[in-house]
């Protein structure tokens, strides 16, 4: 049963980077302000998210690591929202089944906080009271300690997935911009993603993408019925090699490749000399108009009316480049 369980596990964290994402996710869920990342060796040796959410119960404490549990039934009644938004209870199971994870956390009003260590979906001795800052800290240590051939081949210099946390956080920051997030290497004085909650989000895309980006970026919006849009595109004078699309949907960050590359074929069509373009959108449309379908862990989504959305968002975006460009 333990080699079916950590194969399961072993699908819904694919990567450190995928462990990151579920942490955060699972911050924000817990209404943070501030979350933090540290990371050693590619997260290999320690993935440490801390936040200063609402804090685990110490009751919760030993269900926290089974399958299926979750406490986000009762924030979100609809099952079709839980199951789009990613709310399955499995993220932390998962790896308690593939990694050695110790949580940390106190809830407000309490003196002292709680430590608990996990392994494969279970509490490891009774939760020791210890002392704790608001919110909660999760330790992620030796992923994949016990999967050789995943670890051999993220263990590859070239695999080194630090890079791609440090892009996850950003998109993150770029969206959330209530919370502030900072992204470190282990040891390293310097952060690599340090975020200040600020009103604007040009201002968070300033701090997290830099100057030049944010100032070739122009306003975009989209107002229907059943859906809304708001996001930043760039002009004409934005420089890259890469496209960057950040994209979030019912402030879940998804990918959705189809929209993706309709919005470049828009620009090749509107500005052809124009670099590869920048592009930060947030769609908000009914939960029940996300396809719920494509695998939980892929951030890969597809939209009832999608034709639509598409080119409603398209022609927005064709008139803000040519008026952009005259
Ligand atoms: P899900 O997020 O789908 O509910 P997870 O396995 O990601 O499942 O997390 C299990 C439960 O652990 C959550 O429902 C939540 O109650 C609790 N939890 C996890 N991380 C935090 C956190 N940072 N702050 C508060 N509670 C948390
Ligand atoms: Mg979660």
């Amino acid at each position: 049963e333990s080699v079916v369980n950590r194969i399961a596990a072993g699908e819904v964290i694919q990567r450190p980077v995928s462990a990151v994402k579920e942490l955060i996710e699972n911050s924000l869920d817990a209404n943070s302000t501030s979350i933090s990342v540290v990371v050693k060796d590619s997260g290999l040796k320690l993935i440490q998210v801390s936040d200063d959410g609402h804090g685990i119960h110490y009751e919760d404490l030993p269900i926290l690591c089974e399958r299926h549990t979750t406490s986000k039934l009762s924030k979100f009644e609809d099952l079709q929202t839980i199951s789009s938004m990613g709310f399955r209870g499995e993220a932390l199971a998962s790896m308690t089944y593939v990694g050695h994870v110790t949580v940390t956390t106190i809830t407000d009003g309490q003196l002292y906080g709680y430590r608990a260590t996990y392994k494969d979906g279970l509490m490891v001795d009774e939760p020791k009271p210890c002392a704790a800052v608001k919110g909660t800290q999760i330790m992620i240590e030796n992923l994949f300690y016990n999967m050789a051939a995943r670890r051999k081949t993220l263990e590859n210099s070239s695999a080194d997935d630090y890079p791609k946390i440090v892009d996850l956080i950003s998109r993150f920051a770029l969206h959330h911009t209530s919370v502030s997030f900072s992204c470190r290497k282990h040891g390293a004085g310097r952060a690599d993603v340090h975020s200040l909650a600020t009103c604007s989000r040009i201002d968070s895309i300033r701090s997290v993408y830099g100057v030049s980006v944010a100032r070739n970026l122009m306003n975009i919006e989209v107002s229907d019925t059943d859906f809304k849009m708001d996001g930043f595109i760039s002009d004409s004078n934005y420089i890259a090699k890469k496209i960057t699309m950040v994209l979030f949907i019912n402030d879940r960050l998804v990918d959705c490749s189809a929209l993706k590359r309709a919005i470049e074929l828009v620009y090749t069509a509107t500005l052809p000399k124009a670099s590869k373009p920048f592009i930060y959108m947030s769609i908000v449309l009914p939960p029940q108009h996300v396809d719920v379908n494509v695998h939980p862990t892929k951030r890969e989504v597809s939209l009832m009316n999608q034709e639509f959305i598409i080119e409603k968002i398209q022609s927005v975006v064709e008139s803000k480049l040519r008026s952009s460009n005259e």
